[in-house]
């Protein structure tokens, strides 16, 4: 059995006051019994957070990192740091660090090896975009970045990668596939986990949907036999929205 995991993606938003005040309503308002929740905020405010959401049942992410231990790389953080502060997940290879910050297969794959090796928890993001879509390309060009991602990694640490599939034309458009639509692609990509592993591995490894999620797709989305739970960014953003959505 899978656990659905329902993870926020902040993005570059939220002040220390603003995240505290989210993280009390959290304190107050539990998630539905055996649904795993996260919130993935901004570097600087892990160490806090982690402290606010300590006795809850939220978990705590970055959403990026370096895929060196340390050295000469400003303004970078590695792995060890974000598990330092008490996190445990990190996004790797979103479409925005991938569109705006020049990331590439290659150095997604560097990152989860490390992430892996440090005890965190990849959450390792694919997305076709509108125009792959339309030449009917999506299921190679997830393919290409699943396997790409998960390069020279082992069956007994495939199953601890949380894979992400995140329609580009679908992030914070208001445009969310239909949740026939995503679980199709969502089962192409377990199918591509067993031909690279195992029907095993397949079985065990949890896969996300994202894209322009909210509190009235989530249910539809979450009742298909392939998604395992959603990463939400804009509607991640109120407590009570993120809050609404880990009680689907
Ligand atoms: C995201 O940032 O991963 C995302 C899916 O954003 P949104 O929910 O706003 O589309």
């Amino acid at each position: 059995m899978r656990t659905p995991l329902i993870a926020g993606n902040w993005k570059m938003n939220k002040t220390l006051d603003e995240a505290l005040a989210f993280a009390r309503y959290l304190g107050e308002h539990a998630p539905k019994n055996g649904v795993e929740t996260l919130i993935c905020a901004p570097a600087p405010l892990l160490y806090s957070l982690a402290d606010a959401l300590a006795g809850t049942r939220v978990a705590l992410g970055a959403q990026n990192m370096h895929h060196e231990a340390q050295g000469a790389f400003t303004g970078e953080i590695s792995a060890a740091m974000i598990k330092d502060t008490g996190a445990t997940y990190v996004i790797l290879g979103h479409s925005e660090r991938r569109q705006l910050f020049g990331e590439t297969d290659a150095s997604v794959n560097r990152k989860t090896i490390c992430a892996l090796k440090e005890g965190l928890t990849p959450i390792l993001c694919c997305g076709e975009s509108l125009e792959e879509r339309e030449a009917d390309r999506t299921t190679e060009v997830i393919k290409a970045q699943v396997i790409s991602g998960l390069h020279g990694i082992a069956e007994a640490d495939v199953t601890k990668v949380v894979i992400a599939y995140e329609p580009i034309w679908a992030i914070g458009t208001g445009k969310t596939a239909s949740s026939a639509d995503a679980n199709e692609v969502c089962a192409a990509i377990r199918g591509i986990i067993s031909d690279l592993y195992s029907d095993k591995a397949a079985e065990s490894l949890r896969i996300l949907y994202g894209g322009s999620v909210n509190t009235d797709t989530v249910k539809g989305l979450m009742a298909e036999a392939d998604i395992d739970g959603a990463l939400v960014g804009g509607a991640s953003l109120a407590a009570e929205s993120f809050h609404s959505l880990t009680t689907f």
